[in-house]
Parts: C-alpha cells; sequence; structure tokens
C-alpha cells in the first residue's frame, strides 16, 4: 500500500493491512511465518516541512534462529509504534554532518509518496532482538560433534571447548553483514 503526500494534505488516511508472508523482505535471519496485520493512521503534521505522523499497531509472528543452538524459533511480536518521517531532501546539503546524532524515531521518505510495507518493516526489525536465545536452558551445539544437544546427548568433551566456542561465536555475530 502506497500513501500519496497529495491525499494526506486533504486527509488522514487510515489502514487496515494483512500483508502476506513473502511480501516484506527482512535480514537474511528473520522469516515472516504468519500475515502481517496492521492498522493505524498517516497524517500530515507539518504541512510545510512535509512532516508525517505515523501511528498504529501490528502484530505477526516472525521466525528467528536461536543463537545457541541455530533451530529456528516463532517469535511473536505485537507492537504499538508511533514513527515521524520528514522529506529525505531536507537533509541534502547539510555537507560532512550526516547522519551524526540522527533521532531513532525519525525516518526520512523519498518523493510524494510513503510504502507502508517499508514502514512496517522497520517496526518488526526494530521489536526484534538483536540476540535471541529459544530458551535460558538452551544447551546449543556442541563443540566437540556439533550437534544440537538440547535433542542429542553425545559423549563429548566440552567442559574446556565450550567456552572459547562461544567466544569465537560472539565475534562472528559481531562482525557479520547486520548493521
Ligand atoms: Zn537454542
Ligand atoms: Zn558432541
Amino acid at each position: 500500500m502506497f500513501i500519496s503526500l497529495q491525499e494526506l494534505e486533504l486527509r488522514t488516511v487510515r489502514f487496515d493491512v494483512a500483508v502476506p508472508a513473502g511480501e516484506i523482505e527482512y535480514d537474511y535471519q528473520f522469516r515472516q511465518k504468519s500475515s502481517l496485520v496492521a492498522h493505524g493512521t498517516v497524517e500530515l503534521v507539518n504541512q510545510s516541512l512535509g512532516e508525517i505522523r505515523i501511528r498504529g499497531s501490528l502484530s505477526v509472528a516472525i521466525e528467528v534462529a536461536c543463537d545457541r543452538c541455530l533451530e529456528a524459533v516463532e517469535f511473536p511480536v505485537a507492537k504499538n509504534f508511533e514513527l515521524f518521517y520528514q522529506p529525505a531532501g531536507d537533509y541534502q546539503g547539510g555537507g560532512e554532518e550526516e547522519l551524526e546524532e540522527v533521532d531513532s524515531e525519525i525516518a526520512y521518505y523519498d518523493g510524494d509518496r510513503l510504502d507502508l510495507n517499508e514502514i512496517l518493516r522497520e517496526v518488526v526489525l526494530l521489536a526484534l532482538p538483536m540476540r535471541f536465545v529459544c530458551g535460558d536452558d538452551c544447551k546449543g551445539i556442541c563443540p566437540g560433534c556439533g550437534k544440537n544437544r538440547n535433542q542429542h546427548v553425545c559423549d563429548c568433551q566440552t567442559e574446556a571447548g565450550d567456552d572459547r566456542w562461544s567466544k569465537l561465536r560472539e565475534i562472528r555475530v559481531a562482525s557479520g553483514p547486520r548493521g
């Protein structure tokens, strides 16, 4: 669903959508497992600045991979949100100082319309945890044989190796493509 500025100049736009899985692309480690249901309003709060406010709520089930055992787990997201958008044009010509202290609640739009799916995607990504563990008691993957220790009992000696393995994984997570 696209929301045009022209329409916003005339009225507040309401949305009430159910976005099927697969229509919005997330980062590689997340997959949408249910319809994304969202409703709310979009309004032009400052006509001369082109500032737009989007308020609403959404709910969706996202599949996330556990950090320890890599099993996919369904993670329900239910969120009320309020976001402000400003025209991207206002942000150019600022020289070198771009993106210094950007308020995370303000985003930018290009052209004369907003893509609602983009906005909903943003809300979902902000609601998801940076690191996710399927359960406090998750035993993770055995560094010796690579099996999921929640599902298999193995005979590997892991007391010493275990810690090094988890540090290595942390380094990989930190330097991964996420960002
Ligand atoms: Zn796990
Ligand atoms: Zn093992």
